[in-house]
């Protein structure tokens, strides 16, 4: 039985064939559902702190360090002497020979085995390559990532047959390929996927528009996916494919324009009876989306190491300017609303690297499932980073908001502090928008619960099953419950070897058995209807985050001490965590949740209108909308493969 069986939302199909309950079938369909290692993140969320999981830090090694290590000096040579991020920002184009030098140097293939012709790092030294590369200028760690984390290579390493690999990944390591997922429909609810395979006797007919497609307009190989129809003897379903980006048939029309990372070749690529043979499809009919998410369970973490590498540049920038502006007689960052900044900006870039470190380590080592890791570090990281991009900002004053051409023209440095805020903005929005994230951990955080209430909370069930349900969820509560109570996190002594962190891994343990009461309570009250609590689940899982990159802080800072100055920053770090959680866990029960909610929905029945007048609405009205109708295309193709 799905979630979505359990809380009975028939839901309504507005604009267009899906309701709610079938779009989350859908994503039920293609969740994971079943853990073979164990997750620090899942027990973290039914109040276990398996402190054990994570300590003591994983380490990669010594052949994956010493390759890492050897690549990423190359790679910072090439991003030193050949890359010039003004440039890149100034053109809106990563240039040609900066493509080729990466391509030479092997950047492509990072994370493709040696066998197949790539460099065969870790995923730790494809985060840190990820982190280099990008902080010249993030449209190139965007065009990495979107080709190796989601592109082609990632899946077929994972899913694809040994011959699959054989014939795409070596091409794979040499050119970029693009993740097509996203239609002018199709968000975050692939339920309404409109693009078809239809089969024919030797493959698939592509139709479709697929829309943002990061490396879209330069790829080689594209990895699409489409709905194939389902008829009395095909399952059917969204499917993956590998398509080659020159096929009859397919156009790329438009090189989409953004607020930031504005190097990205992103573009709306039109499939019209394009033929893909049926050695080209990935895993089975049916399976795309399993594919594409679990594709996304380790490729999840190349976005916080693109936020995390903004961090640590904001942290310097920060840094440099707090001490050296001075106004009312002392440098600015000595007035206390500064220094609060300034603290939070060093802490955090601190607690961020310490979380995809440790995320990255145990990916590596793969003794752990990381999903729930991952998915935290995604979410954490894209928030955490933007505020501390906004916070620079604020620091910087007016300067903050000026371009660094213009700052340069007056004969200042070029600081790009209004230019990461703008690039730092989409990772909040894609490869899982933060509200999805906490639908996504959210729905493993209360899992446990899920399956015990089954179906106590199905409104379909009858009372028999409902009455036998009680009786088991009765035995697992019973159980359960009393481990909340009382734990290490009580006791002084525990975690001693610690030191000064101690207090602070004894504050996880007992938050996390309050978190994981908390979501019981939540559990009780709202029942079938916990799910469409969105808020009250978001900030359970912020409050996992929280408690996630403590831990990860504290864990690192005991393995790479720096002579006691990480234990600083670690401490630090755990003090503004804690507040954070503390606001966190009084808002579980204090907001104004139900009021906001009737406010939005009278919002959207136009009771308001009022409070809009007075402006002018400058929006251009496109004809584009009439054009996303599938058909052949009758624009010029833009593709233009480096
Ligand atoms: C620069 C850029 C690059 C991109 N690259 C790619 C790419 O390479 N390949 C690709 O396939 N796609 C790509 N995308 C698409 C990106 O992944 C989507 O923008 C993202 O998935 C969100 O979809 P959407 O924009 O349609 O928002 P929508 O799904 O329309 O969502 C709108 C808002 O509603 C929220 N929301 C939606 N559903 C729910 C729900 N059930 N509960 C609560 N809140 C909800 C969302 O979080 C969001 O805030 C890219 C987008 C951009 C801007």
């Amino acid at each position: 039985m799905t979630s979505a069986d359990r809380t009975g939302q028939q839901g309504s199909t507005a604009g267009g064939g899906v309701s709610e309950r079938q779009a989350r079938q859908v994503a039920e369909a293609a969740r994971e559902t079943q853990w073979h290692k164990p997750s620090f993140g899942k027990e973290l969320f039914l109040g276990r702190f398996r402190l054990d999981l994570v300590h003591p830090h994983p380490r990669g090694d010594a052949a994956s360090v010493e390759r890492g290590e050897e690549f990423l000096a190359r790679l910072r040579r090439f991003c030193e002497t050949e890359m010039d991020g003004p440039t890149i920002e100034r053109d809106g184009l990563i240039p040609d020979q900066v493509v080729k030098g990466l391509r030479e140097l092997g950047a492509f293939g990072m994370k493709i085995d040696t066998a197949y012709g790539g460099v065969g790092l870790s995923q730790v030294y494809y985060n840190k390559a990820l982190m280099l590369a990008a902080s010249v200028h993030p449209s190139v760690g965007a065009m990495l990532s979107a080709h190796q984390s989601i592109g082609v290579p990632q899946p077929l390493k994972m899913f694809g047959t040994e011959e699959q690999k054989r014939t795409w990944l070596p091409r794979c390591a040499r050119n970029l390929t693009a993740f097509l997922l996203t239609e002018p429909d199709v968000g975050s609810d692939p339920a309404r996927m409109q693009a078809t395979a239809t089969p024919t006797d030797d493959g698939y007919l592509l139709d479709g528009v697929k829309l943002w497609t990061t490396n879209g307009v330069v790829a080689d190989l594209v990895v699409v996916m489409a709905q194939v129809p389902k008829t009395a003897d095909r399952r059917g379903g969204i499917t993956a494919f590998v398509v080659e980006a020159d096929s009859p048939g397919i156009t790329v029309e438009n090189r989409n324009a953004f607020m930031g990372l504005r190097g990205i070749e992103n573009g709306v690529t039109r499939f019209h009876q394009v033929k893909v043979p049926a050695a080209n499809r990935i895993g089975k009919e049916g399976q795309g989306l399993k594919i594409a998410l679990s594709t996304l369970n380790i490729g999840r973490l190349s976005l916080p190491a693109v936020s995390t590498g903004s961090a640590k540049w904001c942290a310097k920038i920060a840094r440099e300017w707090s001490g050296q502006r001075v106004q009312w007689g002392r440098p600015v960052g000595k007035h206390e609303a500064v220094s609060g900044k300034l603290a939070f900006i060093t802490a955090t870039a601190y607690g961020l690297e310490a979380m995809l470190e440790l995320s990255s380590e145990m990916a590596d080592e793969e003794r752990n499932d990381i999903r729930i890791e991952a998915a935290l570090a995604k979410l954490y990281a894209s928030e955490m980073g933007w505020l501390v991009a906004d916070e620079l900002v604020q620091i910087r004053g007016g300067r903050g908001f000026e371009t660094a051409d213009s700052l340069a023209a007056r004969g200042e440095r070029g600081v790009p502090a209004e230019q990461v805020l703008r690039d730092q903005r989409i990772n909040r929005i894609f490869e899982g928008s933060t509200e999805i994230m906490h639908l996504l951990i959210a729905r493993e955080a209360v899992d446990t619960h899920l399956s015990v209430a089954g179906d106590i909370i199905d409104p379909e069930a009858d009372f028999n099953r409902k009455a036998r349900a009680v009786i088991g969820a009765g035995k697992f509560y019973a159980r359960w419950l009393p481990t909340l109570v009382a734990g290490k996190g009580q006791l002084a002594t525990s975690f001693a070897e610690f030191g000064p962190l101690a207090k602070h891994l004894r504050y996880v343990e007992r938050a996390s058995r309050r978190l994981a009461r908390s979501t019981f309570y939540g559990m009780s009250r709202w029942q079938a209807k916990l799910e469409t609590r969105q808020r009250f689940l978001g900030r359970i899982v912020d409050i996992g985050a929280e408690l996630f990159a403590m831990s990860a802080s504290c864990v690192r800072a005991q393995r790479d001490p720096e002579g006691g100055t990480a234990v600083e920053l670690a401490d630090a770090f755990c003090q503004q965590a804690r507040v954070r959680s503390e606001e966190l866990f009084t808002r579980l029960w204090t907001n104004s949740d139900d009021s906001d909610r009737t406010l939005a929905r009278r919002v959207l029945e136009d009771r308001y209108t009022w409070v809009e007048e007075g402006v002018l609405d400058p929006s251009i009205e496109g004809p584009w909308i009439a054009e996303q109708a599938i058909g052949p295309s009758t624009k010029e193709n833009v593709h233009r493969p480096v």
